[in-house]
């Protein structure tokens, strides 16, 4: 059975003051409801300047919050201004760090093939990608939801071995920050498409312990009929990750 992962990606927002206020809250949050939130695993994706911030207070106080980054660089070291090593990222005891959020390939220009060369590193330095695919709009209209997305997954996985760590994150692009969420049987299909290529290039044990997220307008009244879904293991959320009482609703979904 696949633990719950609810996760907040904070994209460019909060200040590292914030963030040990916010991390802060959660953590309270997380204590007053042990006994109804069911066992979710919980992170925060905080921007790189919050990261030893967290860090700091997620190890002295032991909490069970975990944290990575949004973004890193797919070199180790060098000549390479403003990057972010993934070395680094594991000094700071980072788990996790998101991958080709649709921000950074549309903003950013990031291909399927930095991507890929993104996740390899992350696994080089022990760190478990959120590797997040989605389909735009026109995709949605030309080809339907899961080619975009299942090809994003291919190209992104090629000469990864997934079993070193790996969570999905099935994000439409149409559904971030729009309000429009998709329906949790659009979430499923595409989830279960996206499960079964992870079956195709690593194997069925594989396919079965990896989680896949959904993401893109997710709140507190719409996370519980997701969860339900069976290819749906959690949530990637933008913008109610920034509210604690709405992010710490959403963590104790009940299903
Ligand atoms: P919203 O939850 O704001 O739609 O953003 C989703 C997202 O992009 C998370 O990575």
């Amino acid at each position: 059975k696949r633990t719950p992962f609810i996760a907040g990606n904070w994209k460019m927002n909060l200040d590292h003051l914030q963030a040990i206020a916010f991390v802060q809250k959660l953590a309270w949050s997380l204590a007053d409801a042990k006994h109804d939130y069911a066992d979710a695993e919980v992170a925060v994706f905080p921007p790189f300047t919050d990261l030893r911030s967290v860090q700091t207070l997620v190890t002295a106080d032991s909490l069970p919050i975990g944290y990575g980054a949004q973004d890193l660089s797919k070199h180790d070291s060098g000549a390479y201004t403003g990057e972010i090593s993934g070395a680094f990222l594991k000094q700071l005891d980072c788990g996790y760090v998101i991958i080709g959020h649709s921000e950074r390939r549309t903003l950013h220009a990031e291909s399927d093939e930095d991507v890929n060369a993104k996740v390899i590193a992350a696994h080089r330095h022990g760190l478990v990608p959120v590797l997040c695919v989605g389909e735009t709009a026109e995709d949605l209209e030309a080809h339907g939801a899961s080619a975009v997305p299942v090809a994003q997954l291919r190209r992104a996985l090629e000469g990864v071995d997934a079993s070193k760590g790996l969570v999905v994150a099935y994000e439409p692009v149409w559904a971030i920050g729009s309000g429009q969420a998709a329906t949790p049987a659009q979430a499923e299909q595409v989830a279960a498409a996206l499960r079964a290529v992870l079956a195709e290039l690593a194997g069925d044990e594989v396919a079965q312990a990896t989680r896949i997220l959904y993401g893109g307008s997710v709140k507190a009244a719409n996370i519980a009929a997701f969860l339900r879904e069976p290819n749906v293991d959690g949530a990637l959320v933008g913008g109610a990750s920034l509210d604690i009482d709405e992010f710490s609703a959403i963590v104790r979904f009940k299903k």
